[in-house]
């Protein structure tokens, strides 16, 4: 049956993003969509901070990013620092850019790890941009200076999630979409198929359409409580399974860092992310080993200002649909399934979700093969950031809880073990596939929770002997770029100042 009529029944940033990606393919086309949502339900409020594919997904769609940043009280993002993970008082980043640059097709990191067998005393990070700015407050887009010596910036931005939700929706409407109020009574499916043909609101308006995406958040309407996929429990690897927000000032004024900050407690983590106007707040935790009310109390004790809203208290189970797309339902954002934001991956899915079903999209109906490609990719990209967030727990040497120990003894996948034995032997980090996570990214971890290095390459032990000066010259220039850029703040303030 043809696709005339696509359905998004859900308004929160996974339904307005399909909403407005969807929308560029309806140019010229009969193909009418409409989103529905229940302005008494809501939506869960919370997930600002993104990750670099995310500035590419505005780019895509012809957004210009300072009115997004103006209308969504936006700041830059360099990377995540994680503080008390591998050990309590410990720190490092995760930069969203490389530490250096590959060495005749050899990882930097090797290269370094050689040089500092030699005597070199530089740490890692003073050869990674995105490290040094965020370091120093600073930033700048690589526009900004464009010289082809000087190393590119890689960013990704923090967001009010309301009001990037509001900013897509004007986005979608103007693309035509049309916009339902309302909450779903019944769904109604196709007696031999299954499939489902429409719903009947609480208002007793009927929508009916061919094809549908399921943005309820952890509701799953259609997806689950339609056409009960089922769900993939992997609590036993990510354990933590309450959150509770709550927004603040930044009481001192200062001005918001360029960056996400991580913060391990007794049982779980909090995370800051840096507005323009507040800083988000909240704190993941796991409810084994602690309750909400001590969950909250942490948090408030640990708050840049006063809390502008009341606490919000959300419950999860991580894992994934067993099906992302089961028959005319593809599953988007919280309905698809959860991992915690340790490494804000969430919207990064919405959007890699929202490409994949563009990419797989054929407006003469709906055919088997297309699910199953769906299918067998997300699982992938699902399962390798799962790897890459239980490497955040497992490589710990903290001993101070039961949850602490929990995850630093419990049993791992299997590709993580390898990945780590792998690591350690020579440094070596294979990216698999399309993995999102880069050589970078599981190096800074793994080294900055304490995993070594413990031999050398002999290819990066060649390499070490002849480039000093190379290796010099990266430093370099990182240092003098960081000195030459705006604070972060001033760069915010010229470049897309946000509403008082
Ligand atoms: P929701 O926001 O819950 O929206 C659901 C929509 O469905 C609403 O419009 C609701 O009205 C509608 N709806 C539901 N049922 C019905 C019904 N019966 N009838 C009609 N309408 C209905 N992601 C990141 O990338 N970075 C982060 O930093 C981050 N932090 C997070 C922190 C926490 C604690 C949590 C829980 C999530 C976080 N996320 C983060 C994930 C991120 O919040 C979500 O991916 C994102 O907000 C998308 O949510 P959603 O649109 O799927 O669901």
């Amino acid at each position: 049956m043809a696709i005339e009529h696509i359905v998004i029944l859900g308004g929160g940033t996974a339904g307005w993003m399909a909403a407005a990606a969807l929308s560029r393919i309806r140019d010229g086309r009969d193909l009418a969509i409409t989103l529905v949502e229940s302005e008494q339900i809501g939506t869960v409020g919370v997930g600002e901070a993104t990750i670099p594919p995310f500035v590419d997904f505005q780019k895509v769609l012809g957004i210009d990013e300072r009115e997004m940043l103006a209308a969504a009280q936006g700041t830059f993002k360099l990377g995540i620092q994680f503080v008390n993970w591998g050990q309590v008082g410990e720190s490092y980043i995760h930069p969203f850019g490389a530490y250096g640059y590959d060495l005749n097709g050899i990882s930097f990191h090797q290269v370094w790890h050689a040089l500092r067998q030699r005597g070199d005393k530089r740490p890692l990070q003073a050869f990674n941009l995105e490290t040094m700015a965020a370091y120093f407050g600073k930033f700048s887009r690589t526009e900004d200076y464009d010289r082809d010596d000087l190393p590119p910036m890689n960013y990704a931005y923090h967001i009010d999630a309301t009001r990037y939700a509001q900013f897509l929706r004007q986005y979608a409407e103007r693309h035509g979409v049309v916009r339902q109020e309302g909450k779903v009574r019944s769904v109604r499916q196709h007696p031999e198929t299954g499939f489902v043909t429409g719903f009947t609101l609480e208002s007793g308006v009927e929508v009916e359409g061919d094809f549908f995406v399921d943005c309820t958040g952890f509701r799953g309407v259609l997806i689950e409580q339609t056409l009960q996929t089922g769900y993939e429990d992997w609590t036993h690897y990510l354990p933590c399974d309450r959150a509770v927000a709550l927004p603040c000032n930044r009481d001192d004024g200062s001005p918001p860092p360029p960056f996400t900050r991580a913060t391990a407690h007794r049982a779980g983590w909090q995370w800051q992310v840096p507005l323009q106007h507040r800083n988000g707040n909240g704190h993941v935790y796991c409810s084994r080993y602690m309750s909400d009310d001590e969950a909250h109390d942490i948090l408030v004790n640990n708050l840049a200002g006063k809390p502008t809203a009341e606490p919000n208290f959300l419950r999860f189970v991580t894992g994934r649909r067993k099906k992302f797309w089961n028959k005319n339902v593809v599953a988007l954002g919280l309905a698809s399934g959860f991992m915690e934001p340790l490494e804000s991956t969430s919207i990064h899915l919405i959007n890699t979700g929202v490409n994949k079903l563009i990419a797989t999209l054929s407006l003469d109906g709906v055919h088997e093969a297309q699910a199953s490609t769906y299918n067998r990719l997300t699982v992938k990209e699902y399962e390798r950031i799962r790897d890459f967030l239980v490497l955040h727990y497992n490589a710990t040497r903290r001993d101070d809880s039961d949850f602490w120990n929990y995850v630093r003894t419990m049993e791992v996948p299997a590709t993580l073990t390898e990945k780590i034995e792998i690591f350690k032997a020579n440094g070596q980090i294979f990216r698999e596939e399309d993995e999102l996570f880069t050589t970078t990214s599981w190096a800074a971890v793994m080294m900055g929770q304490g995993i070594a290095m413990g031999g050398t390459s002999p290819m990066a032990d060649g390499i070490a002997d002849v480039t000093t000066k190379e290796v010099d010259e990266m430093e370099k220039s990182i240092r003098w770029l960081v000195q030459h850029m705006p604070g972060h703040g001033q760069y915010l303030g010229k470049y897309c100042p946000a509403p008082a």
